[in-house]
């Protein structure tokens, strides 16, 4: 690790790196499975988790990443579940309640996040490279009061290596002093290694199992199991 005075750049992932993200969703699904449940429409909760799972794919190839998407999501699920109008209806005014509730949502900081940021931003360059809904992803940024710790902001709908390179090229980043950071090994860690970055790996226990994905090698991966950790690297 170059532990000189020059400084680096370090990117950084922002769901369930900087603040919780996945739990909403795990709670938000939670309380779909319960309306359905209590609407009396006999199915497993792994089967109507299946048919989220399945809708929610459908949703991503049009419209990305996002809670907005989720939530349509589990309105074709809805549809998916059962054909009795009434039965739809009483579930749709359920995920409307949940929906209303699942977007206004506060993202809770990780621990020690803030002060991390504070301490690292003295002497890096501190880039934010996120996947979803630009006007979501903002708005998240905007309530975390951390946006003006971030010299550059850069949302894609997929993180992936052509994204990486492009981020590489727009931000004319050396990729021997670049370094990103995040809790996924399929959108932070394996297409950012593959680019040429090294990485710095925080599992998060809650990460979304579409995140999940092996790491394809150690070489140039740190692992730390806290965001403070950070500043031991740099
Ligand atoms: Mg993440």
């Amino acid at each position: 690790m170059p532990h000189s005075s020059e400084p680096l750049n370090l990117i950084f992932d922002a769901d369930d790196t900087l603040w919780d993200s996945n739990i909403h969703f795990l709670e938000a699904e939670e309380s779909f499975v319960a309306a359905v449940t209590e609407a009396g429409i006999a199915a497993e909760k792994l089967e109507i988790c299946e048919m989220v799972r399945r809708c929610e794919l459908e949703i991503i190839k049009t419209q990305g990443y996002g809670r907005g998407p989720y939530l349509a999501a589990l309105h074709n699920a809805v549809d998916l579940l059962t054909e009795l109008e009434e039965f739809r209806a009483l579930i749709k005014a359920e995920v409307e309640r949940i929906g209303r509730r699942f977007l206004e949502r506060r993202c809770e900081l990780l621990p020690g996040v803030e002060p991390t940021l504070k301490e690292l931003v003295k002497r890096h360059k501190l880039l934010l490279f996120t996947k979803g809904q630009r006007q979501e992803q903002m708005l998240k940024l905007e309530r975390s009061g951390l946006a003006p710790l971030f010299s550059q902001v850069e949302i894609a709908a997929e993180k992936n290596l052509g994204a990486y390179l492009d981020l590489i090229d727009r931000a004319m980043l050396d990729r021997q002093r670049t370094f990103m950071i995040g809790n996924s090994p399929r959108s932070d860690i394996n297409p950012a290694v593959k680019a040429g970055l090294r990485a710095v790996y925080i599992p998060h226990p809650h990460t979304w199992v579409l995140e999940h994905e092996e790491l394809q090698s150690n070489e140039g991966v740190t692992i730390v199991t806290s965001f403070p950790r950070l500043l031991e690297l740099f």
